[in-house]
């Protein structure tokens, strides 16, 4: 999953932000919320992990500008606010789950692939496609019940193409998904390599080109 964090503890943002990496995630992480809004007008995020006593405007301010400009992806608040009428009020204010310090890192990924789950309309905690299966909790893959053993970006990668199995992603939406900010300008090819890959450690057919358009997942059954 790409996430952005919106957190202005340096230590704390620091650790959110490399345990999350550490599971296989793609991070940015922002102090503010302005920089967060204008990461969100420019990249495609799964997840957002939103702190409430922000410097420059309260998390729930920026929340309610989200939710009033109809942006629906998932929002988790991590705060300090631990009264019940200041979670009601998160989760009133178009926050998906509401979660208060301190918690641990496998809560907090557990949270977010549930709402992410929850968005993408599935209710297994396994994604199936065909003869294809994707643990998010484990990282597990296995094709036709054989494990297949992926990297960090061919599994983030795979997982962007199984969030829509029916839509055709743009390169530049599935380069976007697979590097942070701070990765640099990767190479031009590089998607089309990790692509490669995944249709040798998986099957020729798991990923479609659709020409000048970019890529969609294939049906989920062995090419003929
Ligand atoms: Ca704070």
């Amino acid at each position: 999953m790409r996430l952005l964090i919106v957190e202005d503890d340096p230590s704390l943002g620091e650790a959110l932000a490399a345990g999350l990496r550490q599971l296989g995630h793609v991070v940015d992480w922002f102090r503010n919320g302005g920089q967060a809004d204008a990461a969100l007008s420019s990249a495609p995020y799964d997840a957002v992990v939103l702190d409430l006593g922000l410097p420059g405007g309260d998390g729930m301010v920026w929340l309610g500008r989200w939710r009033s400009r109809a942006l629906t992806l998932p929002v988790l608040i991590l705060t300090a606010r631990d009264s019940v009428e200041q979670r009601i009020a998160g989760l009133d204010a178009g926050a998906d789950d509401y979660l208060v310090k301190p918690i641990t890192i496998d809560e907090l990924a557990a949270r977010l692939r549930a709402m992410v789950r929850r968005s993408s309309g599935r209710a297994q905690a396994v994604w199936q496609h065909g003869d294809l299966e994707y643990d998010p909790a484990t990282k597990l893959v296995h094709w036709k019940g054989a494990n297949v053993e992926l990297t960090g970006l061919e599994m983030t990668l795979l997982e962007a193409l199984l969030k829509h199995p029916q839509r055709v992603l743009s390169k530049t939406h599935l380069q976007q998904m697979i590097y942070d900010w701070s990765g640099g300008d990767p190479a031009s090819n590089s998607l089309e390599v990790h692509i490669h890959h995944l249709r040798r450690k998986i099957d020729p057919g798991i990923v479609r080109t659709v020409r000048g358009v970019g890529y969609a997942l294939g049906s989920g059954e062995s090419a003929p």
